[in-house]
């Protein structure tokens, strides 16, 4: 939310060189993803499509697919468990995307959520003026606006990016309301509920899970900004005088938090705001940057919010939000300390730092080397040939695993295209049915990243597999894949 306070004067605003991504800074020796390799992989094998393709397309809105949503999903059960499940003093909630219109006049939505905005006289195009090193202009060969002798464009003006919409079967007697731009405020809503009803009392936590709409001015860079899209937000409230102490533990935990799921340490970093691009409540806040193939940018944002949302909204409710400790004999408005991450931001990063491809015998294989815990599958059963009993093996051996953990079965195609698909969707284990096993029930078990195949016993997989997937994780690519 930190666009609450955007600084809004910018006439004349030009690409500042020092900090323009471009994708020659964003490639990394030895990394050969790029996002139209991503859009292409996601699309072939099923993760993510261009939304309403069959009526032309709907600019910037995606569908997931199978593999997409078993992605998405796992990202968030992961996020669940770090957040919820492995702690005491965080509790879950789902609240209303469609909520009082006074929540967003309260948390200053309806006045400031605003971005600035430019058109070019020339080509009729709108653009964000602070974003211009990373726009399109519409003239040919394409530079950024305002770089070419023809460009001419007009001083930022604020566009209000909340999605309004009318609540009652007659629209003109109907009352506006917004779709929530951001999750967090419907935790500040039901905060009084988690100190009466959970019995919590700070430091804790509320975590949210769940769609997010916002107008933006220009979207793109495949699902990683939209119009509509899933956040994943925690508000931990503190006393005043813990405040610091929580926002540093924040930032090493979600930090944390994305190195155990794998991702590599030099395309990960944390990038505290200036003071001009501080919200006026923020007395700080840090992004945690991703290196995308089109360069360094805002993965989540962690911020000491202070006491502004609670503050706000006792203000315009008139309901009391302070809290009294019973300890210290004192009340207090709570202060929060947020971290605030895109669900589809986050799988954009973990396919991007998967992405790879290598050599098999002399043939080029595509790979996604993602953590095992996120892998959309993670285990593919497949018989060696489609006869001999083997597919009837096969079958109860995936009926064994499928109770366990997300198995799929494959017996169409030769044995190299079947493990080349596994591959592609970033299967880590494949299970393979032969001759010898109708013998002496053994398979094989292949891994993704280093080829090696073991022998073991059928009634050893499934230990085996959960041992794996249990085990502390690298990325290969920090490695070279095959040592
Ligand atoms: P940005 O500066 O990239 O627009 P923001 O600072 O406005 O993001 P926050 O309000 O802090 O974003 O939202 C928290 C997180 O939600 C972001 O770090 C990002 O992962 C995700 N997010 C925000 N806007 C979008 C969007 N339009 N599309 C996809 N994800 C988004």
């Amino acid at each position: 939310m930190d666009r609450l306070t955007c600084p809004v004067s910018m006439a004349g605003v030009t690409a500042d060189p020092d900090t323009a991504q471009t994708p020659q800074n964003a490639q990394t020796a030895g990394d050969v993803v790029t996002m139209d390799k991503l859009v292409s992989l996601a699309k072939r094998r099923g993760f993510v499509f261009p939304s309403s393709e069959i009526y032309g397309g709907l600019g910037s809105s995606y569908d997931y697919g199978h593999y997409g949503v078993l992605l998405k999903n796992n990202v968030k059960a992961q996020w669940w468990r770090a957040m919820v499940q492995e702690r005491d003093d965080i509790v879950a909630l789902d609240s209303a995307i469609i909520q009082s219109p006074r929540t967003w006049e309260a948390s200053g939505h309806v006045q400031s959520f605003t971005d600035p905005l430019v058109d070019c006289r020339t080509c009729k195009l709108r653009f964000r003026a602070d974003r211009l090193d990373e726009e399109e202009c519409g003239r040919k060969p394409s530079k950024h606006p305002g770089e070419t002798p023809d460009c001419d464009l007009t001083g930022a003006r604020d566009f209000n990016l909340l999605f309004e919409t009318t609540i009652g079967p007659v629209r003109e007697q109907g009352s506006t309301v917004y779709l929530r731009p951001e999750t967090a405020q419907g935790i500040f809503l039901n905060f009084k509920h988690y100190l009466q009803f959970a019995r919590k009392k700070p430091p804790f936590g509320i975590a949210q899970v769940g769609k997010s709409f916002r107008n933006e001015i220009t979207t793109g860079n495949f699902i990683f900004r939209t119009r509509e899209f899933e956040q994943m937000e925690m508000e931990f409230f503190v006393s005043p005088a813990a405040a610091e102490t929580w926002f540093e533990y924040w930032l090493a935990e979600r930090m944390r938090w994305y190195l155990e799921l794998g991702i590599r340490e030099n395309h990960l970093r944390l990038r505290a705001h200036d003071n001009d691009e501080l919200s006026h409540y923020s007395s700080a806040t840090d992004d945690i940057e991703y290196l995308f193939p089109i360069g360094w940018q805002e993965l989540e944002g962690i911020a000491n919010r202070g006491d502004y949302d609670l503050r706000q909204h006792s203000l315009h409710s008139g309901d009391d939000l302070s809290y009294f400790d019973t300890e210290t004999r004192t009340r207090y408005i709570p202060h929060v300390i947020e971290p605030a991450a895109g669900v589809d931001r986050a799988m954009l990063a973990f396919l991007a730092d998967a992405y790879d491809e290598d050599e098999i015998e002399g043939e080029s294989r595509t790979v996604l080397r993602l953590h095992p815990a996120v892998a959309p599958v993670k285990v593919a059963v497949l018989p060696l040939v489609r006869k001999d009993g083997q597919p009837e093996l096969a079958r109860e051996v995936h009926g064994q695993l499928r109770g366990v953990l997300q198995a799929e079965y494959d017996e169409g195609g030769a044995i190299g295209r079947r493990y080349r698909r596994q591959d592609e969707i970033g299967t880590p284990w494949a299970v393979t049915i032969d001759h010898q096993s109708l013998e002496d029930r053994t398979v094989t078990v292949r891994d993704r990243d280093t080829l090696a195949q073991i022998r073991i016993a059928i009634d050893d997989l499934k230990p085996e597999l959960q041992r794996r997937l249990d085990e502390p994780w690298r990325s290969p690519k920090l490695r070279g894949a095959r040592s």
